[in-house]
């Protein structure tokens, strides 16, 4: 397909590219309103303006369902939650996910938080409603005189461990590394000097 004609549809686009990076290139682009489940059960649609609007504000990206990277993006750890959000927001920094509480509350959305996916009972995800999705923030912060660690949101375990142990650091959090680190240690990590 040209790509002048594919332009032409929003569907066309939406079903290409992620959001953010769409609206990026075709700042004048319409997105479809999307229907969203309400903390209290109800139906409300989100306006294609106001999703746009979002996108733009965020350094991480929005994504919507159709869009390649969904699915990717909807999968938890446990299988048996195969949910279907209506709108994942893949946050990069703490001001991208205050902004999506923001989004979350104006209209009063049924909303999960996501870091590493682990939750075994599902609870990183919800069907129709908005991810917002830390799993990008994975810094770490080591202050070797303090022996303290400070992890962002979606930080796994392996980069708390390949941080800390650059500093012959380590805590006792878990053997999993695909495991979040913020909600297993903490957030805030005391560690110990490691032996052979
Ligand atoms: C295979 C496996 C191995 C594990 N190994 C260990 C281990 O070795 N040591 C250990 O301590 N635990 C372990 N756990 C348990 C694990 O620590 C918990 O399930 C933890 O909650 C997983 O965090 P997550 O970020 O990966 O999961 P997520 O599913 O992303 O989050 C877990 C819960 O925390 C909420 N949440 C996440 N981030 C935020 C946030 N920023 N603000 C508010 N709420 C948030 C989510 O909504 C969800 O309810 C393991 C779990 C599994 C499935």
């Amino acid at each position: 397909m040209k790509r002048r004609t594919l332009l032409q549809t929003s569907l066309g686009i939406a079903s290409l590219w992620p959001a953010r990076h769409l609206l990026a290139d075709v700042p004048s682009a319409r997105l479809a309103d999307v229907a969203a489940k309400t903390l209290i059960g109800t139906t409300t649609s989100l306006r294609g303006n106001d999703l746009r609007d979002l996108a733009m504000s965020l350094h991480g990206e929005l994504l919507l369902p159709d869009e390649p990277r969904y699915d990717n993006a909807r999968r938890v750890w446990n299988g048996m939650y195969d949910k279907r959000p209506a709108v994942i927001a893949r946050c990069a920094s703490v001001a991208d996910a205050m902004r999506v509480v923001d989004f979350a509350r104006a209209h009063q959305l049924l909303t999960a938080v996501r870091a590493g996916g682990h939750s075994v009972s599902g609870k990183s995800t919800c069907d129709g409603g908005l991810v917002i999705d830390v799993s990008p923030m994975q810094g770490v912060r080591v202050d070797p005189s303090r022996r303290i660690a400070r992890v962002e949101g979606g930080a796994l375990l392996q980069h708390l461990d390949r941080e800390t142990s650059a500093f012959g650091l380590v805590t006792t959090a878990g053997t999993v590394s695909h495991t979040g680190a913020a909600r297993s240690a903490g957030g805030l990590v005391a560690l110990g000097v490691a032996s052979d």
